[in-house]
């Protein structure tokens, strides 16, 4: 995630925190500090810094356990609304991310019961808890109970919203799990903007990121559905324009003028290519260096992909790495097409008005 620090790693994976956290925190201390002086501003701290560790446990709770169904999940974001824990990919058995989405709020469910039990008071004690005067280990308690209660509302992509959907995935398959849960989550979403409108403006930030959020998620599901026994051939552009290794700057605003193509693989002798010219870096050095460079200094050595290979799994690697276009090669490693988002993106538009388009081989227009 853009604007954040990494704090260090734990078990592996990286801890992060949000600009927007730091300043949250920051905000806070100082609305205390001018209320209460500095006592009441590091007291605030010290509660709002215990809490985001238990998110913290929270988030690992998930982690560990996608962990052990062979999951890698790089690193975790603090931002002020929660944790955020990205995982490569969403479980494909429903059980496993019931299971990945319950462990959330269970680590709370725990922590919450270890301090009631420390406190020796029944958990009857936090209902009527007056948060003012309660202690800091009651107000922890009270906070872990809240959070499990709010993490559990069925808002797809939240935990509850996660859980519904792997229950409904168990009956109806994913794609349709999945629509049916981003509409309920865009809908508590809705309901979370107004409620913040009128009662706390925190809950307006977090319908929004739901919306999103869910929007987003119904995206990916879309895209795994569409493309789930696609290869790469299918979702290539075919008619590639390619410019030979000896080619200069000068050649390559020729080609790039010439047609709608961004992106330009070099090639060899052989038809193989050896590199990838996108266009800012063509403009960059088109500026610095003048058009008598040779594009072999300019352009990117890239991995191609081949045409056989899942395209959902090439798409994962250009997501992960992101790159803008990948150069598609045969089994002789010759240059047959290129990869490239707006393609996709294309391809998602039809799926979108004829969700029974049969996507076949890309070789189009031959
Ligand atoms: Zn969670």
């Amino acid at each position: 995630m853009h604007w954040s620090i990494t704090l260090g790693r734990i078990y592996g994976t990286a801890v992060r925190i949000h600009v927007t956290f730091v300043i949250f925190l920051l905000w806070i201390a100082l609305a205390d500090y001018a209320a209460g002086g500095t006592a009441a501003a590091a007291a605030s701290l010290v509660f709002l810094v215990l809490i985001f560790a238990c998110v913290l446990a929270h988030e690992f709770g998930h982690i560990l356990t996608a962990r052990s169904f062979g999951i890698r999940t790089p690193d975790v974001t603090l931002l002020p609304i929660g944790g955020v824990a990205s995982m490569e990919r969403i479980p494909d058995e429903p059980r496993q991310e019931l299971l990945i989405a319950i462990a959330g709020p269970l680590v709370n469910v725990v922590i919450a019961l270890t301090l009631i039990l420390w406190n020796r008071a029944g958990p009857g004690a936090l209902w009527s808890l007056d948060f003012e005067r309660a202690s800091l280990v009651e107000r922890l308690a009270y906070t872990n109970a809240a959070l499990v209660l709010f993490n559990l509302v069925p808002a797809f992509p939240m935990d509850g919203g996660r859980v519904l959907r792997a229950l409904l995935a168990m009956a109806l398959g994913l794609p349709q799990a999945t629509r049916i849960a981003a509409r309920i989550g865009q809908a508590f979403a809705v309901v979370f903007v107004v409620l913040g409108l009128f009662y706390n403006p925190f809950l307006i930030f977090i319908g929004l990121f739901i919306y999103i959020a869910a929007a987003s998620e119904q995206q990916a599901s879309d895209f795994r559905w569409f493309a789930h026994d696609l290869k790469v051939a299918a979702g290539m552009e075919a008619k590639v324009a390619s410019l030979p290794r000896s080619a200069s700057l000068a050649d390559a605003v020729t080609a790039l003028l010439a047609s709608p193509q961004r992106d330009f693989p070099v090639v060899d002798e052989e038809g193989r290519p050896v590199g990838l010219l996108d266009r800012e870096d063509l403009l960059a050095t088109l500026r610095q260096d003048g058009p008598e460079t040779p594009v072999a200094q300019v352009m990117r050595v890239a991995e191609p992909v081949r045409d056989t290979q899942p395209l959902e799994e090439a798409m994962a690697a250009m997501n992960r790495e992101g790159l803008k276009a990948q150069i598609v090669v045969d089994s002789g490693g010759r240059l047959v097409g290129l990869l490239t988002r707006e393609n996709i993106a294309e391809m998602m538009l039809i799926h979108a008005v004829r969700p029974d388009w049969r996507f076949s081989s890309g070789r189009r227009g031959i």
